[in-house]
């Protein structure tokens, strides 16, 4: 089993926050053992990599083929209580426990355990491993991943997205989209309030106004039943403003997010929202003409529709993915895959359950299903 792998992951910490080079660098080291060259692909500074190597066919052919992806980063353990160390990692109950066990360096860990047989093994398509940073930031680093893909011209065939589904094959995902508002009003003594322009009152209008687009998409639709929240969601999460009691806020910043089924135009809802922000700003304006509001998109994933009757679908069920026409909730990078032409699947060991959560977890049996999963595609490479 890839346990020896996934446990060496698992002790690097790999928080979307801080770097993940320690990580790649082991893994490049590994690649270059046995003789398969890397290409990373850096963020802006430097400090975070994507990886992508190809174990070519036995005639060298390295186009087509198979990818094999995931990210590299966690989310952080802050605030979280633990029964264990969650950077080292402890079997217990017939479960692997660690920060990354299920989300997802139980997948990249059973792969990585493979590379000695990818490499040696005179395989019929290439296989190219592609591993990604800052997934958990908004799918940022695939991005410019699965660009190199298609600069190199690989058009592989399928791609596996290792997230944990459970081993099943899940074909459809909604998109995500995160958008972040910056109201500027105008400081004042708070007994002076007609000087000032409160930045959180105007800013809890937006507030108002995403939930009551939520709402609208709640009971009007459309509707997706093969989800499990089986329609467009948007909500607030992250707002910060004010300095002290007797302050009227000059700054109120928020961050919400939708996430979009299929059948909803995203860029319309976004045009919604700059609408909204729009008018709250003329209305701080009248007020006083210095006000203003900064809209930004934080983040932005596709949505995953992979197609009933794409080969993708047969081809992971055939190696022991179970079969399955449930969409799900979270976002994953498969659907940066899919709009470049890379019929993609997600399909991993572990409970999205547990992801994210203080104690997380994969159960064993979950790792015996994904290698087996991957011995099964190791001898459909032989032929
Ligand atoms: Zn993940």
């Amino acid at each position: 089993m890839g346990l020896d792998w996934i446990t060496r992951l698992l002790r690097v910490d790999t928080t979307s926050r801080d770097s993940n080079l320690p990580l790649i660098d082991l893994v490049v080291a590994e690649l270059r053992a046995h003789g398969v060259e890397s290409a990373l692909v850096h963020n802006e500074d430097g400090t975070k990599a994507n990886l992508l190597a190809t174990f070519p066919a036995a005639d060298g052919t390295t186009t087509g083929g198979i990818v094999l992806s995931g990210h590299t980063d966690v989310v952080p353990v802050d605030g979280q209580q633990w029964s264990s160390d969650p950077f080292a990692p402890e079997i217990r109950d017939g479960r692997l426990y660690g920060r990354g066990t299920c989300d997802m360096k139980g997948f990249i860990g059973s792969v990585l355990a493979r590379v000695p047989e990818l490499a040696d093994a005179p395989l019929r398509e290439p296989v190219h491993l592609a591993l990604s940073y800052d997934e958990e930031v908004g799918c940022v680093g695939a991005i410019s991943l699965v660009d190199e893909i298609v600069r190199r011209e690989l058009r592989p065939r399928a791609c596996i997205v290792g997230e944990p589904t459970s081993m099943r094959v899940i074909t459809g995902h909604k998109s995500l989209t995160m958008i972040r508002v910056a109201f500027h009003g105008v400081a004042a003594h708070s007994s002076r309030t007609p000087h000032g322009v409160n930045a959180i009152e105007h800013a809890a209008q937006l507030v108002r106004f995403v939930r009551g687009v939520a709402d609208q998409f709640r009971t009007e639709g459309p509707f997706d039943e093969h989800h499990d929240v089986p329609f467009t969601t948007a909500t607030v999460n992250q707002i910060e403003g004010g300095i002290a009691v007797n302050t009227v806020p000059a700054v109120c910043t928020l961050t919400f997010e939708f996430r979009a089924i299929a059948g909803v135009d995203v860029d319309a809802t976004i045009e919604k929202f700059y609408a909204e922000a729009r008018r709250i700003e003329q209305s701080m304006q009248q007020e006083n003409p210095s006000a203003r509001v900064e809209v930004s998109i934080g983040a932005q994933a596709p949505g995953l529709d992979t197609p009933q009757g794409e080969d993708v679908i047969e081809f992971v069920s055939g190696l022991g993915g179970a079969a399955s026409s449930e969409k799900v909730a979270y976002g994953t990078e498969a659907g940066l895959f899919q709009r470049a032409g890379i019929p993609t699947v997600v399909c991993g060991p572990g409970d999205i359950a547990q992801a994210h959560a203080p104690d997380e977890f994969v159960e064993i049996d979950q790792l015996h299903r994904c290698d087996a999963l991957l011995d099964a595609l190791l001898s459909h490479l032989r032929g």
